[in-house]
């Protein structure tokens, strides 16, 4: 594979190889929480602890951080597993989830409580806050603060056996109630929530705190580089904290990064949760959000995800990047790798009078332009074909090449046609167009080498395949969504439904697959599609308008 870019966290591990840190291992995570979709932001992290793992002959974990059971749900771990083997980061064995954890991190706080270092605290959660003070304030020692090891380690025992009702009691690390980092200020352990876990079901009704969770975990798992996104730089003191405190064997290095961000798009969990819920979208996978499970379905490809976040890089500050160039590496993939068919989606009859009534033929095509390996297919031609309404003009201006009555133009694949007539209806709409071919052309070109200036595309009417045809734009209407409310900032052209005339070779394709509709855009199979009505999306449009 291609050389990786250099970036700060490689300097990093470099230097903790070569001074033989971790025996020179390299062990990295991904720990998605199981309450929603990914998307494309976690995309980033996801081939960023991977390729560092394979770069440096590491291993790469998938974990689960399934400690807040409210939200969470099998459904999800189902879906961020397929959608990160889809972008081709293969955990293998290497798949754990924070939950299998519990007993071990109870055990980690009695530890914290025999040593003096966590305390059960009784006020409750408004009094907690108030006790914390602020950022120009410091806090206030809770008087539970001083409760003995015996008594904590009594009403420890009782918060798990199930004593006490949620919010009667919490587990807090016992640190500094004046520290400046807030974080520091006798920051909450486990919490009381009397709900049903998606993995250990009724055993537990004590969570742990993310914070408290996170570090423990990553020990446990001998991670060495726990990578993370830039808004927990000042939590790292506390995960360095919690692994000082108990002692692990293992204590991996926090390393922050900055987050992924893109114009047009609510990346944020909670956000997306509403968006499904309230049917703004139709589920997590429409493909107008900016997950990676709706980017599969609308066509993307994971090597455009990946260019994407390549070019981006690992840095330590945040900035936005325009969708518009996670669109050229999508362009760029799928002009190399989709086939090419014909399709047309705003149908204009065309009648070649000269061709005879009950003939058929079919006219070869290449299915990729450059890439040979593709091969072949047969087209069938026939009398009467649709070409797009955009591909006639009856008072065409200037620089418009394509057909008009009088005009030459070549049919793809096919042949020359010249244009004789226009057939209206009593409200002077075109209801056909009229030309004459040269039977001496076929394949496109003539023995006297005349030049035509233009050539279209089209299908035969009788073997056309009608498809469904879904067409999009950005959800929201303006780069920063995330500035404001969802529902005054959507787009309400973000889908259409239209409807298009395909050439017969799709008849048989399946869901996601790609294929350029030649001059008109890329093109995917949606989930929604079946034999009797095939359904396509609309991946994104050539770079280049209609022309030629
Ligand atoms: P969100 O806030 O968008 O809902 P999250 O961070 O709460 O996402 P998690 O499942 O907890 O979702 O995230 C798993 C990992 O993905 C974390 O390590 C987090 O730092 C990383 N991550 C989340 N969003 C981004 C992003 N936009 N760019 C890069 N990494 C991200
Ligand atoms: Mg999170
Ligand atoms: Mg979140």
């Amino acid at each position: 594979s291609k050389e990786e870019p250099i970036h700060f966290i490689k300097n990093i591990i470099e230097k903790d190889i070569a001074e033989n840190k971790n025996d020179g291992k390299v062990v990295t995570r991904f720990p998605p929480e199981p309450n929603g979709y990914l998307h494309i932001g976690h995309a980033k992290s996801i081939f960023l602890n991977f390729t560092l793992a394979e770069e440096y002959g590491g291993t790469f974990h998938l974990r689960f951080d399934d400690t807040n059971p409210e939200k969470e749900d099998t459904e999800y771990v189902e879906a961020i597993k397929r959608d990160i083997k889809w972008l081709g980061c293969d955990w293998g064995e290497n798949q754990f989830f924070a939950s299998d954890y519990f007993e071990k991190l109870y055990e980690y706080a009695v530890t914290l409580i025999k040593k003096g270092k966590a305390y059960v605290c009784s006020l409750n959660a408004e009094q907690i806050r108030e006790y914390r003070g602020s950022l120009t304030e410091p806090g206030k020692n809770s008087p539970y603060r001083d409760r003995s090891v015996e008594e904590n380690l009594e009403l420890f025992q009782k918060m798990r056996d199930g004593e006490f009702a949620e919010g009667e009691h919490i587990l807090r690390a016992k640190i500094d109630m004046a520290s400046p980092n807030l974080n520091m200020r006798d920051p909450a352990l486990y919490r009381i929530r009397k709900v049903h876990h998606h993995r250990t079901g009724d055993k537990w009704c004590i969570y742990p705190m993310y914070d408290y969770a996170h570090c423990t975990s990553d020990a446990i798992e001998g991670i060495t580089h726990s990578i993370c996104t830039l808004e927990f730089e000042n939590h790292r003191p506390l995960y360095d904290w919690c692994l000082d405190e108990i002692g692990t064997e293992c204590h991996p290095q926090q390393i922050e990064f900055a987050k992924l961000n893109l114009t047009h798009v609510i990346m944020g969990k909670r956000h997306m949760t509403r968006m499904v819920n309230d049917k703004i979208v139709d589920g997590w996978d429409d493909p107008r959000m900016p997950t990676i499970a709706a980017m599969r379905r609308r066509g993307f490809t994971a090597r455009a995800i990946r260019n994407l976040c390549e070019r981006v890089g690992v840095a330590k500050r945040e900035n936005t990047i325009e969708m518009a160039l996670l669109d050229y590496f999508v362009r760029e993939d799928l002009n190399s790798i989709a086939p090419r068919v014909m399709g047309v989606l705003k149908p204009l009859k065309l009648v070649i009078t000269n061709y005879p009534e009950d003939k058929e033929e079919l006219l070869d095509a290449p299915n990729h332009p450059t890439d040979e390996s593709y091969g072949t297919r047969q087209v069938p031609f026939s009398k009467v074909l649709y070409i797009e309404q955009d591909d006639f003009m009856e008072n065409p201006p200037k620089k418009y090449f394509r057909m008009t009555v009088g005009r030459e133009v070549r049919l793809r694949y096919g042949y020359y046609v010249t244009c004789t007539d226009v057939v209206k209806d009593d409200n002077g709409e075109i209801l056909e167009v009229h030309c004459t071919y040269d039977p001496e052309t076929k394949g496109g070109s003539s023995a006297d080498n005349r030049k035509v200036k233009a050539t279209i595309h089209w299908v035969s009417a009788k073997h056309a395949l009608e498809a469904e045809v879904r067409l999009y734009e950005h959800l929201f209407a303006v780069e920063n969504p995330s500035k404001g409310e969802i529902e005054e900032n959507l787009n309400p052209n973000s889908l259409t439904v239209t409807s298009g005339y395909l050439e017969p070779s799709v008849k048989d394709a399946k869901a996601e697959d790609k294929y350029q509709f030649e001059r008109v855009g890329y093109f995917c199979v949606d989930k929604d599609s079946s034999a009797d009505k095939l359904v396509f999306n609309r991946t994104i449009t050539l770079k280049d308008s209609w022309a030629k």
